[in-house]
């Protein structure tokens, strides 16, 4: 294939994306702009009033950021609002929601006047879709996915909530084969996991090893922005330490379950104390994988992921949204959150990823901000923990390399992303983007058309 004098390096993976809430969250009531919970409830009254009367459909918005606000709200403000039609509002950290009343009767949970939070919001979760909204169509994972590989993406891991296997087996067949999926269960599908005698790096049935079995997903505390995150130090607003969403035995019986099922395992840390706590049921169990997130190290957990040979699974675009919260809650702590620098420095394997749809699923959005530690021209935000370009990619292509007997996984670029600025890498688009060497994205090339597989 004549590449033109363009830039080729492994495809991307995006190593965190809860895909099927990725591909729900265009249709969804942006709330990103907003700052207040009055700017909300305006936004949401507007979005009713929009609607044509009787009736009306529920509205499921997402984004806001409550953790940056100066108040807790109430179910009854929402309910002031917008009562007659069931309303669910995803905080951006999908860590809880903000419902109203008929939502929370919709979905079968108990009525109150606050927010549903960490575990009960997790096994709600799913069922805002099912119930509230069209679950996603293949045509939506097609869009996303065609979109992934417009940005060079040749591989992500699944961590939608709630989701069997067979619903990836059923898609992929409906035409959602354009990216390596690594389908990865909690441990709600664990039974069913062992029911299918699969193991990690399995293919799924009826599909070939672009659709494989990644780790069981353990999320062993909370947030930042939901304050839920556990630490050592208590957060400067709420006087709490966050909290574990297990006590240590049942961490470790959890992770000993996946060992036994032949499972990796990815366990959600991103409080320190939750993240000591997290590998030392990682050595006592023996089992391998990663700390997802990994926003809050310590020297020691750092040298304990590198001994235990874990991978930390970080999204550095989090710390767009995170780092005036993190000054403000997490103070003096800060040059302990997102330390990329160290872990690297320390002999970790580090996997970047989006955890869309908390960030967009962009891994070049991913790699400037793991590179720049801000938006193009901000100051950047505790640079010494900045890691370069080259290394950030290192960490975005699941270990592969551009060499003969590796898999046919490649992205095509017209610009070095070794010599570009932030703005440059945020802009980056592929040329060309191959999985297992089918071309999964292409875009004409000045002089060759539109190029296709064996060309
Ligand atoms: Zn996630």
């Amino acid at each position: 294939m004549e590449c033109d004098g363009r830039w080729l390096i492994p495809g991307l993976w995006d190593a965190h994306v809860h895909l099927g809430q990725w591909a729900l969250a265009a249709r969804r009531l942006d709330l990103s702009q907003t700052s207040s919970p009055e700017e909300v409830l305006a936004m949401v009254a507007r979005e009713r009033s929009s609607r044509p009367a009787p009736g009306g459909r529920p509205i499921v918005g997402m984004g806001h950021r409550a953790g940056t606000w100066a108040r807790q709200v109430t179910v009854a403000e929402l309910d002031a609002a917008c009562g007659e039609v069931p309303v669910a509002l995803i905080n951006s950290d999908c860590h809880h929601g903000w419902l109203n009343t008929t939502a929370l009767d919709a979905l079968g949970l108990a009525r109150r006047d606050t927010i549903v939070a960490e575990a009960e919001w997790f096994a709600a979760y799913p069922l805002v879709a099912e119930r509230l909204e069209d679950p996603p169509k293949a045509a939506d994972y097609q869009k996303v996915l065609g979109e992934a590989a417009a940005r060079g993406i040749a591989g992500l891991v699944d961590f939608e909530f709630g989701a069997p296997w067979s619903d990836w087996a059923k898609r992929w067949h409906e035409g959602c084969d354009l990216l390596r999926i690594r389908w990865s269960p909690y441990r709600d599908q664990l039974d069913s996991v062992r029911a299918a005698g699969l193991r990690s790096g399995a293919c799924l049935p009826g599909a070939d090893d672009r659709l494989s079995v990644g780790s069981l997903k353990i999320i062993s505390d909370g947030s930042l922005g939901t304050r839920t995150a556990w630490c050592y130090q208590p957060y400067a607003d709420t006087g709490g330490f966050g909290a574990p969403n297990q006590s240590d035995v049942e961490l470790a019986g959890l992770l000993a379950e996946g060992r036994r099922a032949g499972l990796s395992v990815a366990t959600h840390a991103i409080g320190d104390r939750a993240l000591d706590t997290a590998l030392k049921a990682y050595a006592a169990t023996g089992a391998h994988g990663s700390i997802e997130h990994a926003q809050m190290t310590t020297g020691h957990s750092i040298a304990e992921m590198a001994r235990l040979g874990l991978t930390a699974s970080v999204q550095p675009a989090h710390l767009l949204d995170d780092h005036d919260t993190i000054d403000q809650v997490w103070g003096g702590q800060a040059d302990r959150c997102f330390t990329l620098r160290s872990l690297r420095d320390h002999g970790v394997k580090v996997a970047l990823g989006s955890d869309a749809p908390v960030a967009p699923l962009d891994p070049w959005l991913t790699i400037a901000t793991a590179v720049h530690r801000g938006l193009p021209g901000d100051e950047p935000w505790h640079p010494e923990q900045a890691i370069s370009t080259a290394e950030a990619i290192a960490a975005s292509v699941d270990g592969r390399r551009i060499a003969v007997g590796q898999p046919g996984d490649v992205a095509l670029f017209d610009f070095d992303p070794l010599t570009s600025d932030a703005a440059g890498l945020r802009a980056m688009r592929a040329a060309l983007t191959c999985v297992a060497g089918r071309v999964v994205h292409s875009e004409p090339l000045p002089g060759l058309g539109r190029m296709s597989a064996g060309s």
